[in-house]
């Protein structure tokens, strides 16, 4: 085998490899997706009972906030009506502090009720939020898992682009733009064996004169009339050494 056909046969395999490592690269958006899909049914049925647990807590809230202020007034108008000089004054103090009181009692039991509502959620709401927390886990320790190997990937993508384009170099000093442009055109893998007389990118035949072109050309530029990738004759196999073949 000719250096250039070693050459280009050590290129075509190194792209080929660039194009597999991106197909699974490319799967990994979805694999994310998929993973916090799940996270997401999750979420839901822990709202089921979160939701209605922190509304009523919320309405609890407001009641506290209103007693507080019911319980000033008390305060401030049974004061009122020890200075009261008539009657009419007295009555009236009176009938605000009766307010105040029946509110109060009012909100506190609409506090009770909602304290009792949640106390029958607490077993769920705990099983869920319990539940929730492992399925979060799972889901940031997949992701972890996922980012490392997309570093990786990208990493090794990286680095046979370069011994790609390092062995381009030899075929001219325009070759590595014209694989640019092939891999820009959506044409990965852009250096590709002819196998069988087929162009092993586009599956088409050469013509039986562009293939011995293809053959005398034997490992320098050429490119497929029908793709347009950079073609090079699939290296014959050698014939394997006695002792590996009864393994
Ligand atoms: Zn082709």
């Amino acid at each position: 085998m000719s250096a250039e056909l070693e050459n280009m046969a050590f290129v075509g395999d190194t792209d080929s490899r660039i194009f597999e490592l991106n197909l699974i690269l490319r799967k990994i958006p979805t694999r994310v997706a998929e993973a916090r899909r799940q996270l997401e049914a999750e979420e839901s049925l822990l709202n089921e009972v979160l939701l209605p647990w922190t509304q009523m807590e919320d309405e609890i809230q407001e009641r506290e906030a209103t007693i507080k202020i019911a319980l000033e007034s008390i305060v401030k108008f049974e004061a009122h009506m020890k200075k009261v000089t008539t009657q009419k004054e007295y009555i009236a103090a009176r009938k605000q502090v009766d307010e105040a009181r029946r509110l109060n009692t009012r909100l506190q039991d609409e506090i009770l009720e909602r304290r009792l509502n949640q106390e029958e959620l607490t077993p769920r709401l705990k099983e869920r939020r319990k539940t929730h927390q492992n399925v979060l886990e799972t889901f940031q320790g997949e992701k972890a898992g996922i980012t490392d190997e997309q570093a990786r990937l990208e990493k090794e993508i990286a680095e046979l682009t370069g011994k790609v384009e390092e062995g381009l170099k030899q075929l001219g000093p325009s070759a590595i733009q014209y694989y640019q442009k092939l891999i820009r055109g959506g044409k990965s893998p852009g250096v590709v064996p002819v196998i069988a007389g087929s162009c092993n990118g586009c599956n088409m035949a050469l013509p039986p004169q562009v293939y011995n072109l293809l053959l005398a050309a034997n490992g320098k530029l050429f490119t497929c009339p029908t793709c347009n990738r950079i073609t090079y004759p699939q290296p014959q196999e050698e014939a394997p050494p006695a002792d590996a073949a009864a393994g």
